[in-house]
């Protein structure tokens, strides 16, 4: 069949068989295919879009279509956790030491950071030294020693959606639920857990803005996954404001290090506990998902998730030194501080603007190419609806380049104004997904 019937049907609302879509993504990554004809079909797909035995199809081809881990032969159940991105999200950084301190396996690889939303591999980075470029042996050798490992996508893992991605983004066809489905979960196949867990964010900094869409996805990765053989559950968590008090990618690790030592703030613990016992019980390390969370609890309470972290970070060549200050991470030219004009109330400030300012100070990227400042951040000094009096440091802005700092501050004032009144905070999880079904927690 030429590549224009398989458009056409699709434009006809007709469902493609699993051949047409393998020869279709078969061509996207031998370069056989017009970008003009895949798009083509993508906007097809947009509008008419797929059943869940071709959104099946299409994330099959796209993992196949490059290396896939396999990490059956490991003496414990792998497991991962995927979050839909938000600001301030470091979780991985304290989950996947956390659950290979309870007996997991985790083999996370993780992507940049694009737009406002920050990526594991950029916070992993500012570590001086940390490697997360591993051969295939050398990750396995680190995953069997630590229980994780912490590594880069490379350009081989699911490479299709790689192309695809960057089509869809220059196209109007990024909205597509079949599309994001697989573009997610060919990913996660290929990286090759055992289970996975996805933080789903909902609200204003994330990419889906309410609860219905965010349903929605949540059910077609979990059906999707799970008919691919890949348990998974979803936690729908609330990204309104940002997670925990640091934005930024050194500034995050500071915050998790803190964490991992029993301090730091309690949004973040708790979504963390929420999702490592999550994993732990789809595993069958726990009988259900409150045992997991304690045993998560006790584990970050007792220092092994802090003793696995540090661990790790001298496994992949990274340099923490615990008695320098901030852990010897490199630190900031320059640092501002914004202060309260008046008494009131910490405003509880929109997620996406603080990633917005965040990335123009440096801790960001518009492009995949961008370099990123490591040192670049905004830490919060209260908490939201916390009272303030004039006078009180409200937040601290760092980078390296003293105008881009200067700027921040201005922009983040407008912010931070203190409130007449306390904000209402709404709860962080708002709904759980599982084999069983969907309940709303709110
Ligand atoms: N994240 C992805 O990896 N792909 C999408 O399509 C959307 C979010």
């Amino acid at each position: 069949m030429s590549f224009v019937s398989t458009i056409i049907s699709k434009r006809e609302g007709k469902a493609l068989g699993a051949e047409a879509i393998a020869d279709f993504v078969r061509g996207v990554v031998d370069g056989s295919l017009p970008d003009y004809q895949i798009s083509a079909l993508l906007m097809a797909i947009l509008l008419r879009g797929m059943d869940a035995e071709e959104t099946r199809a299409l994330t099959v081809a796209m993992a196949d279509s490059g290396r896939r881990y396999d990490w059956s032969s490991l003496d414990r159940p792998s497991s991962d956790k995927h979050s839909t991105g938000g600001v301030g999200d470091k979780v991985s950084l304290i989950l996947a030491p956390l659950a290979a301190a309870c007996g997991l396996a985790v083999p996370m690889l993780s992507g940049r950071g694009l737009g406002f939303t920050g990526g594991t591999l950029d916070k992993l980075e500012s570590i001086p030294g940390f490697q997360t470029r591993l051969t295939e042996d050398r990750a396995r050798a680190v995953l069997e020693a630590e229980g994780l490992c912490l590594i880069g996508q490379t350009g081989d893992l699911a490479p299709a959606d790689r192309k695809l991605y960057a089509l869809r983004d220059v196209t109007g066809t990024v909205e597509s639920l079949p599309l994001i489905v697989s573009s997610i979960l060919s990913k996660k196949l290929a990286a090759g857990p055992a289970s996975l867990v996805i933080d789903l964010k909902v609200g204003r900094g994330a990419f889906m803005p309410d609860m219905e869409h965010a349903r929605a996805l949540g059910e077609a990765l979990r059906d999707t996954a799970g008919a691919l053989g890949l348990p998974c559950s979803v936690i729908f968590s609330a990204m309104d404001h940002p997670l925990g008090r640091s934005v930024g990618n050194g500034p995050e690790v500071e915050e998790s290090l803190e964490l991992l030592q029993g301090k730091g703030p309690a949004d973040l613990r708790e979504l963390t506990l929420i999702l490592t016992g999550e994993m732990l019980h789809l595993s069958g390390l726990s009988s259900n998902s409150e045992a997991g969370y304690a045993m998560a609890q006790k584990a970050l309470d007792d220092g092994s998730a802090l003793e696995r972290f540090l661990s790790l970070v001298r496994a992949q060549e990274g340099r923490l030194d615990a008695s320098a200050h901030a852990w010897g991470l490199p630190r900031p030219n320059c640092v501002l501080e914004l202060v309260a004009d008046r008494d009131g109330f910490m405003p509880a400030p929109d997620a996406r603007q603080v990633g917005i300012i965040a990335l123009h100070l440096g801790a960001g990227r518009l492009k995949a190419e961008d370099p990123v400042d490591s040192t670049a951040g905004i830490r919060f000094c209260k908490a939201w609806a916390e009272p303030v009096k004039q006078g009180d440091v409200l937040a601290k802005i760092e980078a390296a380049d003293e105008s881009l700092a200067k700027k921040a501050l201005l922009e983040l004032g407008e912010l931070l104004e203190p409130a007449a009144l306390a904000p209402k905070l709404g709860p962080l999880i708002l709904a759980h997904l599982d084999e069983k079904g969907y309940r709303s927690l709110v």
